[in-house]
């Protein structure tokens, strides 16, 4: 490490222990989650007030440059800030589709006046953002997509439904892929369109899911009229921005840039560490197979955060290409394994919807178990990872 390293990480470590609330250096707790925009608030003021004082130093956006809110970090300052964080237990000011898919997005192909407009406002976690990407008849097939812009010049005139829109309902902006051309073969006439949510014509319902939660929504378009700035990348080239920010949004590399404190990977975890949670309810000496599995799931955890971090570090602090399909793979496998192992622990006693009968961690897990058969289709299914790792990782033919 060089003196200037050094120097940084001081600065980091003290200006955290001066400025992030005592409160934020404690496990997220889903309802105190910032994701931008004001239609949701979380529930805690301490969120803000750090989510303010990071915006202030840049560093909600380490990486980006400074004049669309960053802090403009090279990937030693970065990789320390991370560091930081986590040494603190720090949760990350900020999350949601506008700071971790649609500004790294925006920055490789947004024009001077899109990043103008949008990243300064996602950086101060001003804006919430959802993604309008699948549709009834468009999901793993995506590119079959059929909500239509027709374009009229200055404008498009967009008509059509998406659905599983995550977050629509509290959302000020959509980025959408639409069908700009419907003659081309199918992945040459798609465009990227960024659309103010307030526009007429925009109706959104909410769906509800497994769980009881409505965390996404259906999202109708009748005859929305979308300024022509803005189309993010060329018109009918919408496919290779939409793909990019898929790598994004499954790099899972969002919840590591902090201290892991938010995510799927840590809002599973239970109250007590696996064995003592195996001994509260009469499993004393954990039978050998149980273990065995245990230790499986957690080194599987280790070996996940290892190698994402690894890859971070690799690659200067962006997001990796294809690679983001073996994270998104392997931690939806990791998440839904782990929550099977502790209603195995639990038995039927981890099987409560609500009601005293039992505990309060597990009520939430059972929640979250069903909720976790979903992360395995979210951001694309599990097959389709496959898919994708065969053909652009390993290079296998078609
Ligand atoms: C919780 C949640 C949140 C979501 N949020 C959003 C969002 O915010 N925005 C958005 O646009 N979408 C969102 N989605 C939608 C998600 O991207 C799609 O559900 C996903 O891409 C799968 O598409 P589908 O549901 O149409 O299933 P289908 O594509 O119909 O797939 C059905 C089954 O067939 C398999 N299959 C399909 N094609 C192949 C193939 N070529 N090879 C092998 N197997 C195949 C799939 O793996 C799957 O098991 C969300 C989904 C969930 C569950």
């Amino acid at each position: 490490m060089t003196n200037s390293d050094t120097a940084f990480r001081n600065e980091v470590s003290a200006w955290l222990e001066a400025n992030c609330p005592v409160s934020m250096r404690t496990r997220m707790v889903p309802e105190e989650a910032v994701n931008g925009g004001n239609r949701r608030r979380g529930t805690n003021a301490d969120a803000y007030l750090w989510l303010d004082r990071m915006a202030a130093r840049g560093w909600t956006a380490p990486t980006w440059p400074r004049v669309y809110g960053g802090a403009g970090l090279d990937k030693d300052a970065y990789v320390i800030l991370m560091a930081e964080l986590q040494r603190l237990g720090a949760r990350p000011p900020l999350g949601g589709m506008g700071i971790t898919m649609l500004g790294p997005t925006l920055l490789e192909f947004g024009t001077d006046a899109q990043k103008a407009r949008h990243l300064p406002p996602i950086a101060r976690g001003e804006t919430a953002w959802c993604q309008g990407y699948s549709e009834p008849g468009a999901g793993s097939d995506l590119a079959s997509l059929a909500t239509h812009a027709e374009d009229r010049g200055d404008h498009f005139l967009v008509n059509g439904a998406k659905i599983w829109t995550s977050g629509a309902q509290h959302a000020d902006w959509m980025f959408c892929l639409v069908r700009t051309d419907r003659a081309a073969p199918k992945h040459r006439g798609i465009s990227f369109l960024l659309i103010d949510m307030t526009t007429p014509g925009v109706t959104v319902r909410p769906i509800r899911m497994i769980n009881g939660a409505s965390p996404f929504c259906q999202t109708f378009f009748d005859n929305v009229v979308v300024p022509r700035d803005n189309l993010v990348g060329a018109l009918n080239d919408g496919w290779t921005v939409g793909k990019r920010l898929l790598q994004h949004e499954r790099s899972g590399l969002a919840a590591l840039a902090s201290a892991d404190t938010a995510g799927p990977m840590d809002r599973i975890r239970p109250a007590l560490p696996m064995p003592e949670l195996a001994r509260q309810y009469g499993n004393a000496g954990i039978e050998p197979e149980l273990r065995q599995d245990l230790i499986d799931n957690a080194m599987l955890r280790a070996a996940l955060l290892l190698t994402q971090r690894r890859t971070l570090e690799e690659s200067a602090a962006h997001t990796p290409g294809a690679a983001t399909s073996i994270f998104k793979y392997v931690e939806a496998n990791y998440v839904k394994e782990q929550l099977e192992l502790q209603l195995r622990i639990r038995g039927t006693a981890g099987l409560g919807w609500s009601g005293d009968d039992f505990d309060a961690d597990a009520l939430d897990k059972c929640r979250l178990w069903l909720e976790a058969k979903s992360i395995s289709i979210a951001g694309g299914s599990n097959e389709i990872q496959l898919n994708i790792i065969a053909r652009r990782v390993l290079g296998l033919p078609d």
